[in-house]
């Protein structure tokens, strides 16, 4: 439907359905016109692509996505939203909608049956309340995808993107880059949604690695440590290691000299391959 984005037409549509927003499921809907079309081309929306998008909303961003890509498969959670999207996707037939949380989707199956011969990319303006477990699903099951473009809070945005070795950086941001290459592309205002939320939001795009950093012996132990090393903000990598991994601190003391690392070193500044092999020493 032409016109989706302008807050008169969404307020109309809204209006004849009688839908009132969902502050659980993070309802702040687009109603700035110039943000669903640059999503969708810097996220990939476009010929010889299959798009997945998560949380429709009105479907203001599965339209633009609709009229780039060859294919789009759309997850929403909240039903009352399937006859507004039969009314405003109406032209369009390359568009499938699966009410469905998309913690509890397939989504590799659904890429094989829906996305046949296709490269595939991610595009969403998340729900801010479960921002970080979807990105990590997307990225930590390996799923045939090349980008995954999503709106985030600001603050998400910098932490998501922050390069290693940085104040901002914490266990997502190394688990992130663990597995993509994250990219902050342009920040949106709140007055650009309805109802517009308490922060700004940002959008990122995270283009996946064909291959995940060498030398983890064994990755889920490498990830309990990240998470154990950022699970007490400023202190430092040998105490909150200790703690989060209940070993002596002699243990990490040892592990620590054995990667080469000053003593006293805080979880912020390591690099990845630092990361890398004081995980593999504590094995
Ligand atoms: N894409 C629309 C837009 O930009 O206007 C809506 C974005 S709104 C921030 C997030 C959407 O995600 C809402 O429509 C909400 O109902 C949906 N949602 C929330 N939790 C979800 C979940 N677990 N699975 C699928 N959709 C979800």
């Amino acid at each position: 439907m032409d016109g989706l984005s302008n807050i008169g037409t969404i307020k109309d549509i809204l209006s004849r359905h009688g839908f009132t927003f969902s502050k659980n499921l993070g309802q702040n809907f687009l109603v700035n016109p110039s943000v669903c079309p640059r999503i969708a081309e810097m996220g990939n929306a476009r010929e010889g692509f299959g798009v997945i998008e998560i949380g429709t909303g009105i479907g203001v961003l599965t339209n633009e996505l609709a009229k780039r890509a060859d294919k789009v498969v759309a997850v929403e959670i909240d039903s009352r939203l399937m006859p507004v999207l039969a009314e405003t996707l109406s032209e369009h037939d390359n568009v499938k909608i699966i009410n469905e949380d998309v913690m509890k989707v397939d989504l590799r199956r659904l890429i094989e049956e829906e996305f046949q011969g296709l490269e595939v990319a991610v595009c969403a303006n998340l729900p801010y309340y479960i921002t970080s477990p979807i990105i990590m699903m997307l990225l930590e099951q390996r799923l045939p995808v090349r980008t995954v473009t999503v709106m985030v809070q600001k603050e998400a945005a910098q932490r998501l993107c922050a390069p290693l070795g940085s104040r901002e950086a914490g266990a997502v941001t190394v688990s992130v880059r663990y597995f993509s290459e994250p990219e902050l592309l342009f920040s949106v205002s709140r007055g650009s949604f309805m109802p517009p939320p308490n922060v700004d939001s940002c959008v990122v795009r995270f283009t996946l690695r064909e291959k995940t950093p060498a030398g983890v012996r064994d990755e889920a132990f490498f990830f309990r440590t990240v998470r154990a090393a950022f699970s007490q903000r400023r202190k430092t990598l040998c105490n909150s290691a200790a703690a989060g991994l209940g070993l002596p601190k002699s243990r990490v003391t040892e592990a620590i000299a054995a990667a080469g690392l000053p003593e006293n070193i805080r979880p912020e500044q390591l690099t990845m391959e630092q990361f890398i092999d004081f995980s593999n020493q504590l094995l």
